[in-house]
């Protein structure tokens, strides 16, 4: 007989006898907003997550020096993180017959690819099998928001009929009005700020006044300044350089003339 070891059962914080009155796949904006908002109308919610709950500050170490890390943030050799060209130039599955032990979507080769390698799906493991197609996986809880650029940008109608804009592509069936009352109110609810700047494609959102710079960004600030200043003295040394060289050769010529 062979006696097989396996792993404890995981714990369970949730009760499966229970009937929910919704269930959410997935923990990123999408679900974990929609868990937000039913949970706080009164509703029991379960909400199922494949990835694992990361110390995402100690995952991800925003504030480390790129010299403290042993290659300066660089995935180990052995691991590939996807150019955006492999996107077009390879068919799906993007890994398959690939050399590497692990391969990555895109964005963990910006300079950061060993910090993302516990929140994104290993392309080896996942294959992705559709159309071309750039797809950033997280496997996490809270899924992408734990990496996205922190910009939120309205769509427009521009995105929302673009065909009968321009004939490309197709209409969607809602519009941006449908949606405005929505944006404005995830916009006070996550603390959007920004400046209104009242452009058609896109639409302002309702802003919180700027984030004050820190003083990293003041002495970017200065230092621009500087650079201008001096990029103005620099013409303007030229200017008169050229002044004074006409003088000199006007005289000179006065003088053969003499
Ligand atoms: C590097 C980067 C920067 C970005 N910057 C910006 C930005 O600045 N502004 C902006 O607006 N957008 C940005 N985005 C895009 C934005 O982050 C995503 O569009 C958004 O977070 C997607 O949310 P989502 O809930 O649809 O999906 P995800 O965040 O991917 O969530 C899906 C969740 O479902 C889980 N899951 C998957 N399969 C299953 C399953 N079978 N069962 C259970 N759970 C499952 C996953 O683990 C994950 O937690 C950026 C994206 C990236 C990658």
């Amino acid at each position: 007989m062979t006696l097989v070891r396996v792993a404890p059962p995981l714990e369970q914080d949730v009760d499966l006898s229970k009937t929910y009155d919704a269930v959410i796949v997935g923990s990123g904006a999408a679900g974990g907003m929609a868990a937000h908002v039913l949970t706080t109308h009164g509703l029991q919610v379960l909400l199922l997550e494949a990835g694992k709950k990361l110390p995402i500050e100690q995952e991800l170490r925003s504030m480390q020096w790129p010299y403290d890390h042993p290659r300066r943030g660089d995935a180990p050799p052995g691991s590939h993180h996807l150019s955006f060209n492999e996107y077009t130039i390879r068919k799906p599955p993007y890994a398959k017959g690939a050399a590497f032990k692990h391969v990555y979507s895109y964005v963990g080769g910006w300079g950061g690819s060993d910090y993302v390698k516990n929140i994104l799906v290993d392309e080896k493991d996942h294959p992705y099998t559709g159309t071309n197609y750039a797809w950033v996986r997280a496997r996490c809880l809270g899924g992408k928001t734990n990496i996205w650029g922190r910009l939120a940008l309205r769509l427009s109608d521009y995105d929302f009929k673009a065909k009968s804009h321009d004939g490309y592509g197709e209409d969607w069936p809602i519009s941006y009005a449908d949606l405005e009352p929505y944006y404005d109110k995830v916009d006070l609810y996550l603390g959007i700020s920004g400046v209104k700047e009242n452009l058609p494609h896109l639409p302002d959102s309702q802003f919180q006044r700027p984030s004050k710079l820190n003083a990293g960004a003041v002495g970017r600030q200065d230092l621009s300044r500087l650079l201008q200043a001096l990029a103005q003295l620099h013409l303007a040394e030229i200017e008169l350089r050229g002044t004074l060289e006409l003088a000199v050769r006007q005289v000179r010529q006065v003088l053969l003339h003499a």
